[in-house]
């Protein structure tokens, strides 16, 4: 049983909510701090669920609230170089991923935590912390505090709480790709239900039809300069369609997407990035979640539902163990093989969707015939076929495969 009664979590994203319900279901106490002054951080654009992602949210009985506001994706294909899609084989028996609007998701899991009586408090960038043998004191840019047993940086990728765990803590890795995603005006003949994952003659973009008509489709636009959210939203929109435009000119469909995407349908979803692994998860009492301490990139289409699993995780770790150290060195133990294995597919697909000249020409052959030989069951079958039992006891775990 933990001697920790009462947590503070930073952020109000995904792994926030998440990790603040599962700790009331342990048992702590949990308020979350947000910055932004509303539920949702204004990053906007839609995100794909994976099976072990809602199997998690399960844990907290937020699954079926987000199935009723997400769409299932039943069947994923694959196209390189504009050639006929090809069906990318499925996991037997697992259920459909589902796509959800980044802001409805925050909303749904914030009125869940909300029902198990967690405050959220808006508006609150934290910016120092102060720990003492009696617990943590945050510290807020408007000036106020707040003090817990424990603090919980799921601050996202940018985190604050990890460079206050460890100051030399490394930052994420740009991958080289600004992310897009727009509504196009377009009948295109794509079945409900199917994404497709296109390699692109000079960028890579992903499609799928959307629930009120039309194709959502995102697009990984390859930029050496890198640029945050705010200075990519600073340049008009009228700009940044016209060089999807010209990127995708050659390409069946996505030349057709761009030119039937308006500024008023692009939204700019800003530099995608990967963090490398991170040496220190936690310090004391305070321990890092979701993209604070393991962002997969948005290749792998895993980064949510990772942060789901490791808030399920870290919570029970804190149910079960005495104390920070033990339940904090536990939670690590459980998670950080699994995070960086994922996390080294997704720099793999991150290499394959910004080739050099050559490759990109030796890659439209290779493609094809490497997709075919892949055993998908072993790349994909151990990611999302991942269920955490909520009711076994957690025990000490130590910590494997780090490559840190
Ligand atoms: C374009 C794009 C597409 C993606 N697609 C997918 C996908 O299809 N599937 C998938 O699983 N993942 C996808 N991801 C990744 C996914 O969005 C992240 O893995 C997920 O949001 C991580 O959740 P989080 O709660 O850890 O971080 P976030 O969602 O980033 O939330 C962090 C929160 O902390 C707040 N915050 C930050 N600093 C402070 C501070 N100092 N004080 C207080 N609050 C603070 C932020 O405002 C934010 O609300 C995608 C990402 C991008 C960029």
């Amino acid at each position: 049983m933990s001697e920790v009664r009462t947590a503070l979590v930073i952020g109000g994203g995904i792994a926030g909510p998440v990790t603040a319900t599962a700790l009331r279901k342990a048992g702590i106490e949990a308020v979350v701090h947000e910055a932004h002054p509303t539920e949702s951080n204004g990053i906007g654009g839609m995100l794909a669920l994976a099976p072990n992602g809602l199997a998690a949210l399960g844990v907290v009985g937020a699954d079926d609230a987000v199935r009723s506001i997400a769409s299932p994706i039943r069947r994923t294909v694959m196209s390189i170089g504009g050639r006929k899609p090809s069906e990318m084989p499925g996991l037997p028996d697992l259920p459909p991923l589902q796509v959800v609007e980044r802001g409805r998701l925050h909303r749904v899991l914030r009125d869940r935590a909300v029902e198990e009586g967690v405050r959220f408090e808006y508006g609150k960038r934290l910016v120092g912390a102060d720990e003492d043998p009696g617990g943590v004191t945050a510290r807020f840019a408007d000036g106020s505090t707040a003090r817990a047993d424990i603090l919980v940086g799921a601050d996202g990728v940018r985190s604050t709480v990890r460079t206050l765990i460890d100051p030399d803590a490394p930052g994420p890795d740009y991958t080289g790709m600004l992310g897009f995603e727009g509504l196009a005006d377009a009948d295109l003949d794509v079945e409900p239900g199917t994404m497709t994952f296109a390699f692109g003659r000079r960028a890579y973009y992903l499609f799928w039809p959307g629930s009120g008509g039309g194709v959502v489709w995102g697009a990984n636009l390859p930029s050496r300069e890198y640029l945050t959210l705010t200075e990519a939203r600073a340049i008009p929109a009228a700009d940044w369609l016209r060089e999807l435009r010209e990127t995708y000119a050659g390409d069946v469909p996505g030349g057709e997407l761009a030119a039937r995407t308006t500024v008023e349908t692009l939204q700019v979803t800003g530099a995608l990035h990967i963090m490398p692994p991170v040496r220190h998860w936690y310090r004391d009492r305070m321990v890092l979640v979701g993209d604070a301490v393991h962002a997969p990139s948005n290749s792998t289409g895993q980064g949510a539902s990772l942060a789901i699993e490791s808030a399920i995780q870290l919570a029970r770790c804190l149910r079960d163990l005495p104390g920070p150290s033990p339940a904090f060195a536990a939670y690590e133990g459980l998670r950080r093989a699994r995070v960086e294995k994922i996390t080294a597919r997704g720099a793999k697909l991150n290499h394959a969707k910004t080739p050099g000249p050559v490759a990109r020409k030796t890659m439209s052959l290779m493609m094809p015939l490497m997709f075919r030989a892949m055993n998908f069951e072993k790349v994909l079958g151990g990611e999302q076929r991942h269920v955490i039992d909520w009711d076994a006891r957690v025990t000490a775990t130590p910590v494997t495969a780090s490559t840190v």
